[in-house]
C-alpha cells in the first residue's frame, strides 16, 4: 500500500464510510483481491473497501474522485481477462471496491417472472433463489458459486445456456448503479415496455467496470423447461460436431413442439486427456475421438431429443447424478489447464459456418508457435465460441495470443466472445471493432467518466 499523505487521508475517509472492519490494507488482507483466477494478472492497490449499500458506494466514489484516485469494482474475481484486478505497472494503483456484501435477494415477482438482487449475490445463490420460487435464471457457468450477478452483468457473461436464453444482457430488465461522480441511477421497475430514452442498463452490461458500479439488478426469469437428456458423443471433426448439433435442433424462446437444444458444448481430444488426468476420470467413450460433443436437450428426459443413430459412440445420462458426472468433463476444463501452468486463455467466437475451418487452422497454427507445450480447445459450440487454451509461453509473452486473435479476426470473428476485453485484449480491440466504433465508445466513456477514474486500462489501451 502507498503511504503518501493523500492516500492516507483517503484511507481514513474510506474507513469512516464503511468502518475499519471493512477496509483492508496490508499485503495479507488485500492478497485475494489483487491477483486473479488465472494467476496471470494483478498489481498493487491503495486499499480494498467493502461497502454494504449503494449509498456507501456513492460516498466512496465521491471520496476517490475528490482525491483523484482510480477505482476498480470487483465481484467474485473470477474474470479471466485481467479486468478485475489492478495493472501490474503503468497505472496509478486503484481503490478496489468489493461488492461482495451487496447480497440481497428480493422476493420473486411471480406475476412478471422477475427478481431484484444485489450486485454481490453469487450467480449460484440467484439460481437457487429462483428455483425455490418455481422459476429458473437463464445464465449458468462453471464459476457459478463465486461469480457475482454484478460481475456477470458487467461482463455480459454467456455460459452454457446462451442458445436457449441468450447472454446476460437478455436477462437484465433494470439496473441500479453508481456513476463516477457519485450519483446513483436506479431504474428497477421491471417494465418490459419503457421506451424513455437511452437504455442505460444495456450500456452498463458489458462495460467491465469502466462506466459505473452496478449495485442492484432486476432480472428476468424463465419457467422451467422440463426434464432433459444429456449426452457425450464422439465426432471425427468439428464439421461433424456441428452437423450433429444441427440435427439436435435449435432452441428458441417459443414453446416449440418436440425437443429443444439447451446446451451444445465441445471438447477436443487434448483437453479431454487433460481433464481425465486431473480429475482421475476415465475416457468416457469407446473410441478416442478428435472431438467430443456434449448435447443437452429438453425432451421430457426420455432421450428422444438426441440425434443419435446406432453407429454413434455416445454415453447418455438421464438422471441428475449421471448428468453431473458427464458435465464434469466440460466444467473442469479450466481447472485442468490451470493445473498445467499459467494459461493464455483466448475466448473467441466465429460465425458458425466458419467454425470448423477456423478451429482446424488454429490447431495447425498453434502447433508452430514457439514455447507452446500444451494447447487445446473447448467451448460453447452452439454459440461459435471456442476457448483456446495455451500453456508454455511466459505470462507476459503475447505472441501466441496475438496469433490466435489475428487468425480469428480473419474469419470475421470476435476476439472476446464472453469474458470481455479486460486488460488482456485492450490493445487488440481494433481487430474486430472499427475506428469509428472505438471512437464512439471512448466518447461515452469520456462523457460519464471525464476524470478517467473507472477501471483505467480496461477495455481501452
Ligand atoms: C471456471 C470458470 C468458468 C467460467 N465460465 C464462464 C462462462 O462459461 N461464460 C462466461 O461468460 N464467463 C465465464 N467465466 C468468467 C467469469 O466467471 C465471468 O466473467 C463472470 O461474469 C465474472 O464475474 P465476477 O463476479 O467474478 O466478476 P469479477 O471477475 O470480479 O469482475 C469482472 C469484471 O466486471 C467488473 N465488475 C465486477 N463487478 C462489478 C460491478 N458490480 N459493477 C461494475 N463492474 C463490475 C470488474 O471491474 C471486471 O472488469 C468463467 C470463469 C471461471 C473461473
Amino acid at each position: 500500500m502507498s503511504t503518501s499523505p493523500a492516500h492516507l487521508e483517503l484511507v481514513k475517509a474510506l474507513a469512516r464510510i464503511v468502518g475499519d472492519a471493512h477496509l483492508y490494507i496490508g499485503d495479507d488482507r488485500v492478497a485475494p483481491f489483487v491477483s486473479d483466477w488465472t494467476r496471470r494478472f494483478g498489481g498493487p492497490c491503495v486499499a480494498v473497501v467493502r461497502p454494504a449499500s449503494a449509498a456507501e458506494v456513492a460516498e466512496i466514489m465521491r471520496a476517490c474522485a475528490a482525491a483523484g484516485v482510480p477505482v476498480l469494482p470487483q465481484g467474485g474475481n473470477t474474470g479471466l481477462v485481467g479486468g478485475s484486478v489492478p495493472a501490474a505497472s503503468g497505472q496509478q494503483p486503484p481503490v478496489i471496491i468489493s461488492l461482495l456484501r451487496l447480497t440481497e435477494l428480493g422476493a420473486v415477482d411471480g406475476l412478471a417472472g422477475q427478481v431484484t438482487v444485489g450486485a454481490g449475490a453469487t450467480l449460484g445463490d440467484v439460481q437457487r433463489h429462483a428455483v425455490a420460487a418455481g422459476w429458473n435464471y437463464g445464465v449458468d457457468l462453471a464459476a457459478r458459486d463465486s461469480a457475482t450477478i454484478g460481475g456477470t452483468v458487467a461482463t455480459n457473461a454467456g455460459g452454457i445456456h446462451v442458445i436457449a436464453h441468450g447472454m446476460t444482457r437478455a436477462q437484465v430488465v433494470g439496473i441500479e448503479a453508481v456513476l463516477p461522480d457519485g450519483s446513483v441511477i436506479s431504474h428497477l421497475s421491471g417494465m418490459l415496455k419503457d421506451n424513455t430514452g437511452y437504455d442505460l442498463a444495456g450500456l452498463l452490461c458489458g462495460s467491465e467496470g469502466t462506466l459505473g458500479i452496478i449495485t442492484s439488478v432486476r432480472l428476468k426469469l424463465h419457467r422451467p423447461l422440463g426434464r432433459t437428456t444429456l449426452s457425450l458423443v464422439g465426432a471425427a471433426s468439428y464439421a461433424d460436431a456441428l452437423a450433429l448439433m444441427s440435427r439436435a435442433g435449435v432452441a428458441s424462446e417459443s414453446n416449440a413442439p418436440g425437443s429443444r437444444l439447451l446446451a451444445a458444448e465441445v471438447i477436443d481430444a487434448p483437453s479431454m486427456d487433460l481433464v481425465c488426468a486431473l480429475a482421475d476420470l476415465p475416457w468416457p467413450l469407446e473410441q478416442r475421438w478428435p472431438v467430443v460433443v456434449l448435447l443437452e436437450v429438453v425432451d421430457g428426459g426420455d432421450g428422444s431429443g438426441l440425434p443419435l443413430d446406432e453407429s454413434a459412440d455416445a454415453v447418455v445420462a438421464f438422471d441428475a447424478a449421471d448428468q453431473a458426472r458427464l458435465w464434469a468433463y466440460r466444467e473442469r476444463q479450466a481447472d485442468a489447464y490451470g493445473a498445467v501452468g499459467i494459461v493464455h486463455k483466448l475466448d473467441v467466437s466465429v460465425p458458425l459456418p466458419k467454425l470448423a475451418d477456423c478451429a482446424d487452422e488454429l490447431v495447425a497454427l498453434i502447433g508452430t508457435l514457439p514455447d507452446v507445450t500444451t494447447f487445446g480447445i473447448f467451448g460453447h459450440l452452439a454459440d461459435g465460441n471456442m476457448h483456446v487454451e495455451i500453456v508454455g509461453p511466459l505470462a507476459d509473452d503475447l505472441r501466441a495470443d496475438l496469433a490466435v486473435l489475428e487468425c480469428v479476426a480473419g474469419y470475421g470473428g470476435s476476439i472476446s466472445a464472453e469474458h470481455g476485453v479486460g486488460r488482456a485484449k485492450a490493445a487488440d480491440l481494433h481487430l474486430c471493432r472499427s475506428a469509428g466504433e472505438i471512437a464512439a465508445m471512448r466518447a461515452i466513456k469520456g462523457a460519464l467518466d471525464p476524470q478517467g477514474l473507472m477501471n483505467p486500462g480496461v477495455l481501452f489501451a
